[in-house]
């Protein structure tokens, strides 16, 4: 971060604004809103002052600021429009140890004037580290058009029960829950529908059966977070990974993700290397169990979909038995997005009329757990999860079965991630391809005719890594077009 965001507490302090213009009013009249004395140095007042000048808490000095005044100073601010007279109440902040924020001239200034949305008590600042105002005020007027007024009033409304509630319930997190559950339910639809009344005694209800043991309960969210592009998860699992206490996490799960998971959430990893199995599925769900027992909100999140070769149904077996509540969300599995965003597409008219998934890493090191027969038949896509580390026995089982060695093939490493890779060839040649490639994973076999539409869309000889998922430049026949 560039700077520190902070809320400053400005009651019953004293703030001195240089400038007698339009961005020196703007300040004076921010601070007085957070309660501070202004005394304002500037020869003139401009009109914008006209609606401060009666506040009590306001004072017009007509001369320029000296030593003697930044006394005793929370904050200064020097707006005057003149370069020269900015330095100058700068030089005398600093001089004295007082804050200072000089109006465009991030180079001089303590503190940046973060753009605004006010719904008091909720204040949402935003700042771009100065690289870019602008950007920051178009950030604040998407947020001004999405967030209720009604917002600041049930901020408030929620303040006003803080006590109540504190005595109520002791636990932390219980409280949490108790006002996610109202806030996210009939009393702040209420509220914000206008009736604020109802919204009251809604919540005067809810306080009164406010359970500890009900409270107590914690429960497991099973998220797919998708193959790596974080815009690639659902609304619904982004709103459980804001809720959760602590998260259980994959090695194939990508930062971008993570960063998304609520900030003060514990993280613990559990991820299985291929061949090491570093914790044991027991021991996972067994984890899963005990944490939700604690009353904890725990989510569990896997790359791609839960119940695509995610063992997501041995969790919720283990959970369900253990009389645990579980929200389960669907994610974009890894076949659906490597092989969208790498222009294949699984099933299509003149190709493929069928699609079968299958896992390349046997249980036993015995082959593929489905049966050759299906698996060599025409006109079908066949997407090969975890077949990495053995292709090349995979490929000659697949010919050694009736398949046939000109199929063509393709391989996406990293799929939907910035630095996706695609490998194309055909059976025969596949393996040997990924080895001279260095694909090393995670990565998803496709084996199909289909494999020849991404020629289309990305032209044969073109770069063997490209920006996932967009072909911009490309010429897409009108057999590509959906039926
Ligand atoms: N539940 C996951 C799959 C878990 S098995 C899903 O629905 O996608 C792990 C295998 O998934 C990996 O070995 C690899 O074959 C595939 N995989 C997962 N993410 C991938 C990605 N971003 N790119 C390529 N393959 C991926």
């Amino acid at each position: 971060m560039e700077q520190l965001p902070i809320f400053f507490q400005l009651k019953g302090k004293t703030v001195a604004v240089a400038g007698g213009g339009a961005p020196a009013a703007r300040r004076a009249e921010l601070a007085l809103r957070a309660g501070a004395r202004v005394s304002v140095f500037a020869a003139h007042l401009g009109d914008d002052f006209r609606a401060l000048v009666d506040d009590p808490h306001f004072l017009h000095e007509k001369r320029a600021p000296s030593a003697a005044d930044m006394a005793g100073l929370a904050l200064a601010f020097a707006a005057t429009g003149d370069r020269a007279s900015d330095e100058a109440m700068a030089a005398l902040a600093r001089e004295a140890r007082v804050p200072i924020n000089v109006a465009d001239t991030p180079e001089l200034c303590d503190f940046i004037m973060p753009a605004i949305v006010d719904r008091d008590p909720l204040v949402i600042a935003i700042s771009t580290g100065g690289a870019s105002p602008i950007f920051a005020r178009m950030i604040r007027a998407r947020l001004e058009s999405t967030i209720p007024v009604a917002y600041g009033r049930l901020v408030a409304l929620v303040g006003s029960y803080r006590e109540r509630l504190g005595q109520r319930l002791s636990d932390l997190s219980q409280r949490r829950r108790f006002w996610e559950r109202a806030l996210e339910g009939r009393v702040a639809d209420r509220f914000l529908a206008g009736r604020e009344d109802e919204a009251r005694a809604e919540l005067e209800r809810a306080l009164d059966a406010a359970d500890d043991t009900e409270l107590a309960q914690g429960e497991v969210y099973l998220v797919g977070a998708g193959p790596g592009d974080p815009d690639l998860l659902t609304f619904r699992a982004l709103r459980l990974m804001q809720r959760a206490d602590v998260v259980l996490y994959d090695r194939l799960l990508p930062p971008g993700i993570l960063n998304l998971v609520r900030r003060e959430a514990e993280h613990i990893y559990v991820g299985k290397e291929p061949d090491r199995h570093a914790v044991p599925q027991e021991e996972i769900s067994a984890k899963l169990v005990r944490l939700a027992k604690e009353g904890k909100r725990v989510l569990r999140l896997k790359g791609g979909d839960p119940f695509m070769f995610g063992r997501g149904g041995e969790e919720i077996e283990a959970l369900a038995a253990a009389g645990i509540p579980v929200q389960v969300v669907p994610g974009v599995t890894s076949a659906a997005g490597c092989s969208a965003y790498a222009g294949i597409p699984l099933t299509h008219r003149d190709h493929a009329q069928a699609c079968v998934f299958v896992t390349g890493h046997a249980r036993s090191g015995g082959g593929l757990s489905l049966g050759w027969e299906a698996l060599v038949q025409p006109h079908q896509t066949v997407v090969i999860f975890m077949g990495l580390g053995q292709l090349e026995l995979l490929m000659h089982q697949f010919v050694a079965h009736g398949g046939d060695p000109a199929l063509p093939a393709a391989i996406v490493e990293n799929g939907t991630r910035p630095n996706q890779r695609v490998v194309t060839g055909t059976v025969e040649t596949i393996a040997g391809a990924a080895a001279s490639e260095g694909i090393v994973g995670p990565a998803l076999v496709i084996l199909g005719t289909v494999v020849t539409l991404r020629e289309r869309l990305v032209p044969h000889g073109g770069p063997v890594s490209d920006e996932p998922g967009i072909f911009s430049n490309a010429h897409i026949p009108a057999t590509m077009t959906p039926v």
